[in-house]
């Protein structure tokens, strides 16, 4: 294992112990989606609120392996704050990315970065990515 993979299993199991942003609530503000993964047995709800054209929370709850709740945990850090379009960009360039399609480098993913290694596991790419699908399915509800 070199460096930056050593660098980015940190970055995955820290958010996996101590997930960020964890816990549904109970608000009309927030849209929900709910995607399970059958074949790892991941199964992940996600709430977003966007206001004034911005992301302001993400929550996640569920269960499932380690690469599906950090993941979620992460995504919930790195695009809270941003605009809509800027999420949306963010989620296009790390879908590419874990599907070894081509994306855009310029584009920052900041710990989400962490994922690019499952790019070369086919098995566990749904597991990284349900958590920003239910996201998206968020983002177009509250359009
Ligand atoms: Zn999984």
């Amino acid at each position: 294992m070199n460096n930056m993979e050593n660098l980015y299993r940190q970055v995955i199991m820290d958010h996996y112990k101590n997930p960020r942003h964890k816990g549904l609530v109970n608000d009309e503000h927030y849209h929900t989606s709910h995607i399970k993964n059958p074949t790892c047995g991941d199964d992940i709800t996600i709430q977003s609120r966007v206001e004034d054209g911005i992301v302001k929370d993400i929550r996640h709850e569920g269960t499932g392996c380690s690469i599906c709740c950090s993941s979620a945990s992460v995504m919930s850090e790195v695009l809270v704050g941003k605009t809509v379009e800027e999420a949306e960009k963010i989620l296009e360039t790390y879908l590419n990315m874990l599907t070894n399609k081509e994306y855009d480098e310029e584009v920052e993913l900041e710990d989400a970065i962490a994922y690019q290694g499952v790019s070369k596991f086919p098995a566990r790419i749904k597991c990284a990515s349900i958590a920003w699908k239910a996201f998206e399915d968020t983002l177009k509800e509250s359009e």
